[in-house]
């Protein structure tokens, strides 16, 4: 039994971790500040003896005693991301400050939960871990994309300087049960529209492209990363190659919840990047991972988890 502090443990894939790691028999401490997370995700968690719930914003130091970290504590989509930019960097920066002194401390192995934000709005398809990216430094996403461009920086610094073992996972949109259905993350925001019989909103002309993991293969992903050898440390893609339009996923939602809703075409907003697909051949040879959830059967479940809690 190991003992894993999870940061961002409220939010929705944090808290699809906390249950899993509990599962594998592991004792959880769930860091969360509440900002875009919720106690209701873990709410069901709370009688496990095993698992420990702090309120804590990682911007400040932390001290506690832990074997494996996997730091996830940021807003990650960007409605919630521009609400506060400087917040957010200092989430991203600080955040993974403090949680590399905590690892550096303690010897604890730490997982980064980095971000496909990295390959910008990409010139390269499919993206590769070797791609630089194109991030606009001062556009409206930069305080997400160029705050997780620099933790993963700082990761690999105290890995030279300080040999602190670490893992950086950049992971691709993810989906499923649990996502704050007002965040404004494409596949909440159309089931939740399509449910409601509202509008369904693409932004721009639906042509761009990205590919949509759902959670169990992102958390297979994250267990079997932690658990390569030392010396694998990532960067490492982990999402579904499988790439769809944004105008074929909202045909898909209305089909699949028989919605009346009508599509309506917004303005697209500022540097959206236009393709997104991993390139996993690295993930597959190291991790030995693949997904295994298509977007059908990924969606049904979202939609099953939305139409009862909306
Ligand atoms: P989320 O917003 O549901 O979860 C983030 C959690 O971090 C929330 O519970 C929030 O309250 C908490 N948090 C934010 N700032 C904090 C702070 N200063 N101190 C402590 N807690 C803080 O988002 P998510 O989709 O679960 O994303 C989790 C992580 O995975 C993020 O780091 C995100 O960048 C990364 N990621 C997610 C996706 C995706 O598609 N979901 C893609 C790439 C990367
Ligand atoms: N999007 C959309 N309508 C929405 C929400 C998002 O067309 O109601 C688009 C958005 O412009 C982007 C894609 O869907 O091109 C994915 O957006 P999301 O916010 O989920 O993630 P990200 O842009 O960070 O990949």
């Amino acid at each position: 039994m190991k003992r894993i502090l999870v940061t961002g443990g409220a939010g929705f894939i944090g808290s699809h971790l906390c249950g899993k790691l509990l599962d594998m028999g592991h004792e959880v401490i769930c860091l969360d500040n509440y900002f875009t997370g919720s106690k209701r995700n873990i709410v069901h968690l709370l009688d496990n003896p095993y698992f420990e719930l702090i309120r804590h914003d990682v911007t400040m130091p932390l001290f506690v005693e832990t074997d494996e970290i996997y730091n996830l504590a940021c807003p990650a989509s960007p409605v919630h991301y521009q609400y506060n930019g400087i917040k957010t960097i200092k989430t991203s920066v600080m955040g993974a400050i403090n949680t590399l002194g905590l690892a550096k401390r303690t010897k604890s192995k730490v997982l980064q939960a980095s971000t496909s934000e990295i390959y910008g709005d990409p010139e390269v398809h499919p993206q590769h871990e070797g791609y630089w990216g194109n991030v606009n430094p001062l556009g409206p996403r930069a305080c997400y994309d160029e705050g997780k461009r620099c933790a993963e920086t700082l990761f690999m610094n105290y890995h030279e300087q300080n040999k602190v073992r670490i893992k950086i996972a950049r992971i691709f949109n993810t989906y499923g049960p649990k996502m704050n259905a007002n965040d404004g993350r494409v596949v909440s925001n159309f089931i939740v529209q399509a449910l409601k019989g509202n509008d369904i909103t693409i932004y721009g002309d639906g042509t761009h492209t990205r590919s949509f993991q759902y959670i169990d293969d992102l958390l297979d992903g994250f267990v079997k990363l932690m658990d390569t050898p030392d010396s694998f440390i990532g960067p490492v893609n982990l999402g579904n190659p499988v790439e769809f339009t944004i105008r074929s996923l909202a045909e898909m939602v209305i089909e699949m919840t028989g919605s009346k809703s009508k599509i309506i075409y917004l303005p697209l907003p500022q540097d959206d990047p236009k393709q997104r697909k991993p390139d996993i051949s690295l993930a597959k040879k190291e991790l030995n991972w693949a997904p295994t959830v298509d977007l059908e059967t990924g969606l049904a479940r979202t939609i099953e988890y939305f139409s009862k809690t909306i």
